[in-house]
Parts: C-alpha cells; sequence; structure tokens
C-alpha cells in the first residue's frame, strides 16, 4: 500500500495562517490531491510538535513511500500552542531517513525560512541536500503530477500552479477527512478557508513588501466550491472556521476585480457565501474572517457597510478585519504604493465601528478592526514614528475601538521591492521602532483595552491553551483572540468562562467565572479585587464556607467581602 506523510512544519502568510490551533489548507488541499490520485492510499498527518514530543513517530515517516513537508513563516508571530519547523530542526529529523521520497512545500520552498520580522530569509540551500524536490509551485498541483509521473523528478515541474481556482475543487473537498489526524481535532482546531488569491492591487504593481502580487490577479473560487469543502469539514467534526485565506474579505468576488486597483464590492456574493456556510454548518462555534483593505471601505462605504452587516449576521462574536495599514506617513505610502491614506484608514474604521462594536453573546465586541503596520520601509524617517503615534492617540482620543494593533518590521522577501532594500532600514531605525513600540502598548494599547473590555466583563468559552509558572494562558478559538491570563495552574484543554479583573499591554488578567471559591488555588484567589496573599491565606484557612455571608465574616473588611461576591459561588 502507498503511505504518505504529511508533516505540518506550520506556515504563517500575510494570508493565510496554519499554526495551531489552525490548520492551513496546505496539507488538507495536499491530502486532497492524493486520495484524488489513488483513494486507496494511507496519508498520515503528524505536526512538527509532535515529533518533537515523540521522536518514536519518526518511525512512521521512515516507512512512508513519500514525506512531505509544509513549512515557512513570511510573517513571523508569536505562538502560543505551536511551534512554527526550523530548517536545523527539518534536517535533523529527516536527514536519517534515506528511503522515503521527501519533498518539500509552503512559503518556505517558495521564498526560504523566515526567521523573524527585519531579517531576510534564510536561503533554501539550507535544506537541499534533505529533499527530492522543492516545490516552488502549488505543492498540491506538484504532487499530483509527480506521483502521475512515478516520481521522476525531471518530468516533474516543481514550478506549476493551479490553472484556476477551480482546480482545488475536489482536492479540497477530499483533503478535509485530513483534519481528524490533528492534535486538536476536534473541539480546539480552526480551520482556515480560502476564497481567492491574487490582489487587486497587482495592475499597479501591489504594495513594495508583500508577496501577494506574484499570485497575480484575483481568482475567486466559487461560493458552491467553498461551502461544499465547510461542509465536508463540518461533517468530518470540525467546529471552528476562519474565512481568513484570502486579501481582502470585502473584496470577493468584487465587480471589476482584475481590471481596477479597487473592485466595487459584491454585497450579494457574501450574503450568499455565509449564508450558505451558516446552512450547511448550523452548530459551528467559530466563523471569523481575517483581512480587509481600508481602500475598499473607505471608497465604498455603503456597500461594505451592507457586507459588515452581513458578516454579523452569520459570523460569531469576537471577529476582526485586519487592516493592512502598514504606515500612514505620506512619504511612506507613496513610496511603497500602499493601499489608502490615513482619512481613508480612519474612515474604514469608523464604519467597522459604527456596525460592529456592539458586544455578543461571548463578551467580545461583534466585529472590529485590526491594525497592521509594517517598519522599516522605503521613505521611513525618524518622524514616521512621530506621525503614526499621533494617529493612533487619534483614534484613542476619538473613543474609536480597535481590538488589535500589530507592528512589525518588514521581512523582505524575495520577489518583492523592498528585497532589494533589504533590512538596512530596520537596522536605521531600530531604537526609533522598539521605543516606539513601547508608547504604543503603554500609551495606546491598554487604555484601548480598558475600553473594549471593561473590567467585570465576562468572557466565555475561554480556551486553556499553557500553563506557564502559576498562570494559566487562555484564549477564546477565533481570528486574533485576546491573550487571557488566569492565575493558578487550571487543567488544560477545557472551555471555561473567565471575569476580566486587570489589564496587561496586550493582554487581560481574569478569574474563573463563577469561582468556585472552596476548591479554587490560592493564587486564583488571591488575584481576586483587593484580596491579595494574607486575605487570601485566611480564606484558605476558613475554608469550606456552606454561604456568602460566612466568606463575607472571614475577611477583615466587609466591603472588600461584598465585592467578591459578584465573582464567586459557593460549591460545598
Ligand atoms: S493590497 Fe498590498 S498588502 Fe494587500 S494583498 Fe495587495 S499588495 Fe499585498
Amino acid at each position: 500500500m502507498f503511505r504518505v506523510t504529511i508533516l505540518d512544519g506550520y506556515i504563517d502568510e500575510p494570508t493565510c495562517l496554519g499554526v495551531p490551533p489552525y490548520i492551513s489548507p496546505y496539507p488538507r488541499y495536499i491530502a486532497g490531491a492524493i486520495w484524488n490520485f489513488d483513494k486507496n492510499s494511507q496519508v498520515f498527518y503528524v505536526t512538527i510538535d509532535q515529533i518533537r514530543n515523540d521522536n518514536s513517530l519518526l518511525d512512521v515517516l521512515s516507512k512512508s513511500n513519500l514525506i512531505v513537508v509544509i513549512a515557512g513563516m513570511s510573517v513571523p508571530g508569536r505562538y502560543l500552542s505551536g511551534f512554527p519547523a526550523s530548517p536545523n530542526e527539518i534536517i535533523f529529523f529527516l536527514k536519517g531517513l534515506s528511503k522515503p521520497f521527501k519533498v518539500l512545500c509552503g512559503p518556505a520552498a517558495r521564498y526560504g525560512f523566515g526567521l523573524s520580522g527585519g531579517k531576510k530569509t534564510r536561503e533554501i540551500k539550507i535544506v537541499e541536500d534533505v529533499f527530492d524536490i522543492i516545490v516552488k509551485g502549488d505543492g498540491e498541483v506538484v504532487i499530483y503530477e509527480l506521483l502521475t509521473n512515478k516520481f521522476d523528478v525531471e518530468k516533474t515541474n516543481s514550478s506549476q500552479c493551479r490553472m484556476d481556482a477551480n482546480a482545488i475543487k475536489d482536492y479540497a473537498v477530499n483533503g478535509s477527512n485530513i483534519v481528524n489526524q490533528h492534535p486538536f481535532y476536534p473541539d480546539y482546531l480552526i480551520c482556515e478557508i480560502e476564497t481567492y488569491r491574487g490582489c487587486s492591487r497587482s495592475i499597479v504593481g501591489g504594495c513594495s513588501f508583500c508577496s501577494e502580487p506574484s499570485k497575480g490577479l484575483p481568482d475567486f473560487r466559487s461560493i458552491e466550491s467553498i461551502i461544499a469543502e465547510v461542509k465536508a469539514l463540518y461533517d468530518t467534526g470540525v467546529k471552528h472556521f476562519r474565512i481568513g485565506n484570502q486579501p481582502c474579505i470585502f473584496s470577493y468576488m468584487a465587480k471589476n476585480a482584475g481590471k481596477t486597483e479597487f473592485p466595487q464590492p459584491n454585497a450579494d456574493a457574501l450574503e450568499k457565501l455565509f449564508k450558505g456556510i451558516r446552512i450547511v454548518a448550523p452548530d459551528l462555534k467559530t466563523l471569523h474572517i481575517d483581512n480587509a483593505n481600508p481602500g475598499i471601505l473607505a471608497r465604498f462605504p455603503d456597500e461594505c457597510k451592507k457586507i459588515a452587516k452581513t458578516i454579523i449576521k452569520y459570523h460569531t462574536p469576537g471577529d476582526v478585519a485586519a487592516f493592512g495599514v502598514e504606515s500612514v506617513d505620506p512619504q511612506v505610502i507613496l513610496k511603497n504604493n500602499l493601499k489608502a491614506s490615513s482619512e481613508e484608514v480612519l474612515s474604514a474604521i469608523k464604519l467597522l465601528n459604527d456596525v460592529g462594536k456592539n458586544r455578543g453573546n461571548n463578551g467580545m465586541p461583534e466585529l472590529l478592526p485590526g491594525l497592521n503596520f509594517v517598519f522599516g520601509l522605503e521613505g521611513e524617517t525618524k518622524n514616521t514614528f512621530k506621525i503614526n503615534y499621533e494617529f493612533l492617540k487619534k483614534i484613542l482620543d476619538d473613543g474609536l475601538l480597535i481590538r488589535r494593533i500589530n507592528l512589525r518590521q518588514v521581512m523582505p522577501i524575495p520577489d518583492t521591492k523592498m528585497f532589494k532594500t533589504g533590512n538596512k532600514i530596520v537596522l536605521k531605525h531600530k531604537r526609533d521602532f522598539q521605543r516606539f513600540k513601547r508608547q504604543v502598548r503603554e500609551n495606546i494599547e491598554r487604555p484601548m483595552l480598558k475600553n473594549i473590555l471593561p473590567a467585570g466583563t465576562i468572557l466565555k468559552s475561554v480556551y486553556t491553551e499553557k500553563n506557564k509558572g502559576k498562570v494559566t494562558f487562555s484564549r477564546q478559538l477565533g481570528s486574533y483572540p485576546l491573550l487571557i491570563g488566569v492565575p493558578g495552574r487550571l487543567q488544560l484543554h477545557s472551555f471555561l468562562d473567565v471575569k476580566i479583573i486587570d489589564y496587561g499591554y496586550r493582554s487581560v488578567t481574569a478569574v474563573p467565572f463563577p469561582l468556585d471559591i472552596n476548591h479554587a488555588s490560592r493564587e486564583t484567589i488571591e488575584a481576586l479585587p483587593d484580596i491579595g496573599k494574607r486575605r487570601a491565606i485566611r480564606i484558605l484557612a476558613n475554608r469550606p464556607f456552606k454561604n456568602k455571608e460566612q466568606l463575607v465574616k472571614s475577611i477583615d473588611d466587609p466591603l472588600v467581602g461584598e465585592k467578591i461576591l459578584k465573582y464567586i459561588s459557593i460549591i460545598e
């Protein structure tokens, strides 16, 4: 029997995420291509984290006929539940496996290994000896051809891309079953869903740092194809989806896409898409979006307002439309052919605030903008940081809400205009960037978090992901979820409701709600408002409490006792 192992080293691209709890379309399409070729093939899916934790899995790899590695970060982030594969690690795990045919796919194969923002990608040469073929084109297309050619590398074009979006229609459905081998399946796994690729702004060259224009003009998947894929995944047991794999969700099926830089959004198409998803996946738990072009929202406010309302009608709350702002310095905008001026970004922020700021049933606002900034671009001066800071301050002072501000340094990617400039501007402004970041964290993000989530807000279905020291880091599942530190070591991989008690720069502190005071840990009790170590010890010494009155009596200050009642429950 033909055996394949897909080793997911995770990917992170501007328009696609595949780091747990996310699974990107790459492994799903590739599995679909293999099963399309031979439906009896055995396809194993394993993540780089599983191999790190259990080297015996290398046995599975060694017994395969084919190993497909998916890797590469072109916008590296900070991750909680998985860490992307490094080139050295891939070499370490694969070099001893001589028999299986080995293929590398994903952004690493196309652009090299991204290590961190501000640095050029590491050349692919480093892993060349380990792989039989490095796929510059689309993994699913090249692998299908490789199988057809009986592994004849000479006959196989490693740069081959799909003809059009229709080419992945069957692969997307047939490969959906692979998700049930993911360690986060079914309850904690989010499937990233593609609606199209390519950017309308390719016709004017696109933004200087972005790899998306190299994918050409927008090539939309049909509504039916996307819905069929969601249905297949849902039928397999997936409950969390992000319609995130595209440059701008508001531009899906836009009129004149490919003919004009800013095509007119198609509200009807988005209504059909989101409605169709809810029909085939009625009990899904997460339905979120990702990127949006603020230039589109600013130019077509009526259509975009309608689309935002449609999204809110069918999605789940806590949704984020990530605006690629990059910079509001007019010089930087001009020199890098960026998509929107500061006025346009501001009007797009206002539009989403008008429609999306109300709190949804999981405690988060329905739909808010997130802002992505990139530093180290052409035209950047020290004044750029001042201009961007003042812009953010204005947003805060105007009472507008932004769910997230992402500040990163450019990663010069081959085939982009910024590749020639490299990281020289990044190095020149290294200190300015660090200072700016600190200022934004302290003076913008923290007060913004307080505006979005006042103390006492209850957040529902928070997933416990990692214990670190005496804190449990948790998040709701979805697009750019807020990091929540819960004092105490809670059981991992479970869902709970929490109540917010304090704020970090980009995170909040919260306690489980309602807090079972008779069984909670000292660290959790200590974190309750005005309790602290001394009172927590007294509470522990007086447990168990039969009722709330007993609890209040055990605290030296009755006002403090009364204050914590709204956080707790008494379970004997
Ligand atoms: S608008 Fe700019 S950043 Fe967005 S996908 Fe197009 S080229 Fe890339």
